[in-house]
């Protein structure tokens, strides 16, 4: 079966919105057996989108429609659909009374432009929305599916939900393609790929390596008739890879990397403080992300200034001497607040995100220190980017340094300064 999604509106276009609606579809049509050929963008212009959906439906199987199901001037997927099948639109008595039901539980009464959304096409059939007013509409003519669905994100996913994806994947006979994604951290891409061996050429499962912001991802992929089928053949090799990479996973699929490291503080029963300068608070934002956080997260303070520092318990000395972007004054600030909340792990984060150089070092410069009861350990980076793109690698970098720090491994495989204590 071979799909293809067209995006309608001119916001688009403009670039004042991202196509999501289209980013969402593409990642859920692989595992239903279905081959995605193209992703069109088009404004709100009937001419051309009738021309596209033709050009679309003569080639392709199922075209999915999103966005101008609206009741306005501009919203013309309708008509563009019914004009491109050669019919008429016509009034749903049942959709019109729902319709104005909705309007008048609202206390209010339905504008009567609305009442095109209780259209629909003799080769139609109408899709509920459960999240809004405007029907979908799943058309077939020709051997071919139309289908098309609302703009907004919440409305277009719960009609994905309930209604589109079980009729697809009911009519879809491509089989599945089932994936699996290992989430590593610590190796390179070209190191990863060297340690995978002969396995990056294997057919099926398929194994590819990607370089993500949390680490390298290796993602095995199997199509077959059956998803059981898919996932016997996956689960040898991600067990095969798993023993050659062990603690260099920190998770799978949908695991993020914040709930990996909070899973394993939770696991080990240690907690946490963090002081941060240049993330603003972004590393205990992100941490507590995790739900259940007071469970191992003390703590965080933001101290911008070297004053503000030394008032919680840096050392005005260390900074005098290493100036406050370093390592010896990352050490220091883990140290404090590790003190200050009595925490198992304290962390320190001092940095310039720019973009202006600050205390003699360039933008992007980033110490991490991070003390634990045994050992302190710090060490700098230079993150060549923008302010929030520095703010999160610093924040992503810290989270491998607590990982390593809760797994006994903090010293593995880094330059830095690191002193017992
Ligand atoms: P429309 O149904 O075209 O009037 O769209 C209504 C609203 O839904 C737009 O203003 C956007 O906020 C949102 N929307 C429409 N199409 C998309 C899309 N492809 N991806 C994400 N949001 C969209
Ligand atoms: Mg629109």
């Amino acid at each position: 079966m071979r799909a293809e999604i067209i995006s309608i509106g001119t916001e688009i276009l403009m670039g004042e919105i991202l196509d999501t609606n289209a980013n969402y579809m593409a990642q859920r049509l692989p595992a239903m057996g279905i081959d995605l050929f193209f992703m069109h963008q088009i404004g709100d212009n009937k001419e051309r989108l009738v021309e596209l959906i033709q050009t679309a439906r003569s080639r392709s199987d199922v075209v999915i429609l999103t966005g101008g199901l609206g009741p306005t001037e501009d919203d013309i997927t309708r008509d563009a659909i019914a004009e491109s099948v050669g019919e008429e639109p016509y009034v749903v008595p049942e959709l019109e009374a729902h319709l104005r039901n909705f309007f008048e539980r609202r206390g209010g009464r339905m504008p009567e432009q609305n009442v095109k959304q209780a259209t629909i096409i003799p080769s139609g059939e109408s899709i509920p929305n459960p999240r809004g007013t405007a029907p979908g509409w799943w058309v077939e003519k020709d051997g071919a599916i139309i289908i098309a669905m609302p703009g907004p994100p919440a409305e277009m996913t719960g009609m994905w939900e309930n209604d589109i994806a079980p009729r697809l994947t009911a009519r879809s006979d491509g089989g599945v393609l089932i994936s699996r994604t290992l989430k590593t951290t610590g190796l390179g891409e070209s190191m990863l790929d060297e340690l995978l061996g002969d396995l990056r050429h294997a057919e099926d499962p398929t194994v590819g390596v990607y370089h993500k912001a949390d680490g390298v991802h290796v993602r095995l992929a199997s199509k077959a008739m059956y998803e059981d089928i898919a996932r016997d053949r996956i689960a040898p090799v991600e067990q095969e890879i798993r023993s050659m990479l062990g603690d260099a996973i920190w998770g799978s699929d949908e695991d993020t990397f914040q709930e990996a490291v909070a899973g394993l503080l939770k696991e080990r029963g240690m907690s946490i403080a963090v002081m941060e300068s240049c993330t603003g608070g972004l590393l205990a934002s992100t941490i507590t992300d995790v739900p259940g956080a007071s469970g191992y997260f003390r703590g965080g303070l933001v101290t911008y200034t070297a004053e503000a520092k030394i008032q919680y318990g840096v050392d005005a000395s260390i900074i005098d001497e290493h100036g406050v972007v370093s390592n010896e004054t990352a050490a220091a600030m883990a140290g404090a607040v590790r003190r200050q909340f009595d925490a198992d792990i304290g962390v320190g984060i001092t940095g310039v995100a720019g973009p202006e150089p600050h205390g003699g070092q360039p933008v992007g410069a980033v110490c991490l220190g991070i003390e634990t009861q045994d050992e302190s350990y710090a060490t700098g980076y230079t993150f060549a980017q923008t302010r929030a793109a520095i703010k999160a690698r610093a924040v992503t970098s810290a989270l491998t340094l607590i990982r390593r720090a809760t797994l006994g491994e903090l010293m593995t495989g880094s330059s830095g300064v690191y002193r017992r204590l």
